[in-house]
């Protein structure tokens, strides 16, 4: 017989259900096993101490020790509360999740879509290797278990940025069932407006979700105020331009009434003018959009800067004088290769040589 598990979280709800009658297990042990897994962050069978014995046995010889598949390579924390971890896959590849915690107490956890990304940003670490593959709906829904798992009582997730490794537009048939599980009542019970999916900004995945009319937020990874300097940071520009981005992003307000975030990492000497302050003011739509802006973290292997604080202020001063909202999120996770792609980096697997 051959020792493949089965994957827990790949299986919907219902599969679940199906399954453990097939295996004559009573009706009442699928609500129980998933209480155990989303509330009482207990992934492993034999501590689920109210199913018996013989019944632990069944499920470790179904689904394997854990309800997890995958295999945690490191752990590593930062002194802010930033934790993050690898995870290896049955086939080798590794992806990361990041526990990030900030002053309002929100605990986010941000996932991964993909192993490896085909967008091939000229500044993030995740695409320097080229794109391996997607995640399945269970690997991601994994993650996103694993960092909750990783809090001590009584907290839990309060939020979730799909900001990890990969083009989520590009994976939504895997995603969006593993958001429904992780914002379920019977699942996480993680708040549908506490989640955001970040894109890269393509127009069709844009309208996808607007298609889908989901409950999430949407935050675009814009970067730049102009599209010679846009398509020399983001390849995929090229394609595509700033406008029908743009236009994609106010269909998805149009349809939710939220509205979206744009995304833009300061990099000194790139993007960081007063001009282009006023260029991205005049080209957003004040009343639709909110501008986030991150001073660019930087990665070993590349070139790029970070500007100064007081550069950093002043870009910002130069949008609210304008009417744009702004945010500013200042880096989280140094010191323990936080950025974007870097853990993975250096951590090698086998699968990735
Ligand atoms: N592919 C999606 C989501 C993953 S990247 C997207 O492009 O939005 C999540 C965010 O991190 C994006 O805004 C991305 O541009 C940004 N990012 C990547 N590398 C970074 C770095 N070194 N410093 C700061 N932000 C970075």
């Amino acid at each position: 017989m051959s020792d493949k598990k089965l994957s827990f979280f790949d299986l919907t709800k219902d599969d679940f259900r199906e399954i453990l009658s097939q295996h004559g297990f009573p009706g009442f042990r699928s609500a129980q096993i998933r209480r155990w897994v989303f509330s009482r962050k207990t992934p492993s069978f034999r501590e689920m101490t109210d199913i018996s014995k013989s019944d632990r046995a069944k499920l470790t010889g179904l689904f394997g020790e854990s309800v997890f598949s995958g295999r945690q390579v490191t752990e590593t924390a930062s002194d802010d509360g930033t934790k993050k971890i690898l995870i290896e896959w049955p086939d080798g590849h590794r992806v990361e999740a990041v526990l990030l915690r900030d002053e309002r107490d929100h605990r986010t956890g941000c996932i991964s879509t993909q192993v490896g990304c085909a967008m091939g940003c000229k500044f993030c670490a995740s695409g320097l290797d080229g794109f391996v593959r997607n995640l399945s709906r269970g690997e991601i829904l994994e993650q996103i278990v694993r960092l909750n798992t990783l809090l001590p009582e009584p907290h839990r997730l309060t939020h979730l940025v799909i900001m990890g490794t990969g083009e989520p537009t590009l994976n939504l048939d895997a995603l969006l069932p593993a958001l429904a599980e992780a914002t379920s009542p019977d699942g996480l019970d993680i708040g549908n407006r506490r989640v955001t999916i970040s894109t890269v900004g393509i127009p069709g995945g844009i309208d996808k979700m607007t298609a889908a009319d989901l409950p999430y937020k949407l935050a675009v990874s814009l970067h730049a105020a102009d599209d010679a300097t846009r398509s020399q940071i983001i390849p995929q520009n090229r394609f595509f331009g700033i406008r029908p981005i743009l236009a994609a992003a106010e269909r998805y307000f149009r349809k939710t009434g939220r509205r979206v975030t744009f995304e833009y990492i300061l990099i000194a000497g790139v993007n960081d003018s007063a001009a282009d302050a006023r260029r991205l003011a005049e080209l957003l739509n004040r009343k639709t959009a909110i501008v986030n802006i991150i001073p660019y973290n930087p990665v070993p292997e590349l070139p790029w800067e970070t500007p100064s604080a007081r550069a950093t202020l002043a870009f910002v001063h130069t949008l609210e004088e304008a009417g744009v909202q702004v945010k500013v999120r200042f880096r989280k996770g140094d010191g323990i290769n936080a950025a974007c792609g870097q853990l993975r980096r250096s951590y090698r697997s086998p699968a990735a040589e």
